[in-house]
């Protein structure tokens, strides 16, 4: 019987996107493999979206915080006006997220005692000048968050405010090549995943069905849980 888990592996889904519910859900529930969905916009906005969602919890998946209107630097074209992180105060920013956790505890029906946070395009200052850090609220409100740094994350020494994670765009033996990469080094390997056959950044169903795969077959000997399962897990160990 494995005592201890060496490798870690957390599955994370960004933004809400249909495409996850729909292609990435059904092969997570067939292996029993559990992720983390960061969800954010309109599947926060459109009460139409919310059963999807409401499943996706009822599997036993993780709803992480991603913010409602997902605000970034002013720089990206992605973002409209009235919502970059430069038109952002601390107040604005509490009251979206104590609003995005109402929508997620109330309507998603995703009840935790611990709820865990990704920084919208990794960034974590807001301001006219993006000269304050929202890391404090952050902290004060979740058990962990991830971060967009392109990295292993090791257990013994890693930020849980910060966590990096691999936003991927390949095929499914590059994914588990990664993984294997990670068990050769003791490592926590984070994927960020957005569209799964379809929406943006996107990773074909084949692929992902082929990594879920490979991690349900050798969970002897690689963990792969939620986000907040391994940031705890790695927490209660310090
Ligand atoms: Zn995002």
């Amino acid at each position: 019987m494995i005592i201890d888990y060496r490798t870690m592996v957390s599955l994370t889904y960004d933004d809400g996107l249909d495409s996850q519910v729909k292609h990435a859900l059904p092969a997570l529930n067939a292996f029993g493999i559990k992720g983390t969905f960061f969800v954010s916009g309109e599947a926060l906005k459109n009460p139409a979206r919310y059963p999807a969602w409401r499943g996706v919890a009822a599997a036993g998946h993780e709803i992480g915080i991603h913010t409602i209107n997902h605000p970034c630097d002013i720089s990206f074209d992605f973002v409209p006006k009235g919502f970059a992180l430069q038109d952002y105060d601390m107040a604005r920013m509490r009251e979206e997220i104590d609003e995005n956790l109402r929508i997620v505890k109330d309507e998603f029906n995703y009840k935790s005692d611990k709820y865990v946070f990704a920084y919208p395009c990794g960034q974590s200052s807001l301001g006219k000048n993006r000269e304050i850090s929202y890391k404090p609220l952050i902290k004060e409100k979740f058990s962990a968050a991830r971060g967009v740094q392109s990295i292993y994350a090791d257990p013994i020494s890693v930020d849980l405010d910060e966590v990096p994670c691999f936003g991927v765009e390949c095929n499914g033996g590059e994914m588990i090549e990664m993984v294997k990469k990670a068990a050769q080094n003791g490592m926590w390997l984070v994927f960020l995943f957005h569209g799964i056959e379809g929406d943006y950044i996107s990773v074909t169903e084949q692929a992902h069905r082929e990594l879920v795969e490979y991690l349900s077959h050798n969970k002897d000997t690689i963990l792969t849980d939620t986000f907040g399962n391994i940031s705890s897990r790695i927490s209660a160990k310090r």
